[in-house]
């Protein structure tokens, strides 16, 4: 099994028992699977990575102080942790990717669509490594999380197992069809993008809920993706097209 990188799990951790020793003290003990080059300052390497989302225009506080929380280096392989706060798409094994940072909290920016205070309900499809669910999970009272593949449902739940998120809901399934018994949800959001929005989210989302998710658009190129904005309210659908993206394909069926 692969050694999982070795920092305090918790999102609030308790103060550690020893304090990580400062930048050329000379007497830096080497921990076991400790990653190179993080250390103990992943902290910092992180409160890097808000200010560059910050510069890159993301403006929601909770967001910033989302993703300057989760430990985004706990989601990646040992190989790849020294690159876990670059604005960077990483593999995660079967053919799938955590997404970038930039792209993580622009969606989950545009799902609040400035509340204050904590959403309701979210519906996540696709939960990858279960890193987005874990941002999710400081901004929302319950994240549902549905992957359709079940090593990586697997992973997830293995990575999110010593954060003790009690509202993280890990679903393994096809998320074309949503999840109904959670719903109905005041927002929905997709790490995967197909040629449309399924009918089940639509239908699964409250009224006056936010749908956010990459969708086929030809933007660019044939098949090219954008990002969709979609608003359920009292007088019907009403659909935003922005930026062009790029995601893995929404794909139906388990595996
Ligand atoms: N939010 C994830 C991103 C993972 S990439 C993270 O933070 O790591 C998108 C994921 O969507 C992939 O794992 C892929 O397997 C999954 N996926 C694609 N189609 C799906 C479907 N119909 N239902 C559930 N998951 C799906």
């Amino acid at each position: 099994m692969k050694q999982r990188p070795s920092f305090p799990a918790r999102l609030n951790p308790s103060p550690p028992a020893t304090k990580p020793a400062s930048k050329g003290s000379g007497s830096n003990p080497t921990v076991p699977g400790r990653p190179q080059g993080l250390g103990m300052d992943s902290a910092a390497h992180r409160q890097r990575m808000v200010q560059l989302l910050q510069r890159q225009g993301v403006q929601d506080s909770a967001v910033l102080s989302a993703m300057g929380t989760v430990e985004r280096h706990r989601f990646v392989d040992s190989a790849l942790v020294n690159q876990a706060y670059e604005d960077t798409s990483l593999p995660i094994g079967l053919g799938q990717t955590i997404s970038k940072p930039g792209v993580v909290s622009r969606m989950i920016e545009l799902l609040r669509n400035g509340a204050q205070g904590r959403l309701g309900r979210i519906l996540e499809i696709g939960t990858g490594c279960g890193y987005q669910a874990a941002v999710l999970s400081l901004l929302a009272s319950e994240v549902y999380s549905i992957e359709r593949l079940r090593g990586l449902h697997d992973k997830a739940r293995e990575n999110l197992r010593p954060m003790r998120l009690p509202n993280v809901h890990l679903l393994f399934g096809d998320g074309m069809v949503g999840y109904a018994k959670g719903g109905p949800y005041a927002g929905i959001i997709s790490a995967a993008g197909g040629e449309a929005v399924p009918q089940a989210w639509i239908d699964q989302l409250a009224v006056g809920g936010r749908l956010v998710a990459p969708v086929v658009s030809g933007h660019g190129k044939p098949g090219g993706q954008s990002l969709l904005v979609l608003d359920k309210t009292v007088v019907g659908i009403r659909q935003t097209i922005l930026e062009a993206v790029h995601f893995v394909p929404l794909k139906s069926g388990v595996a």
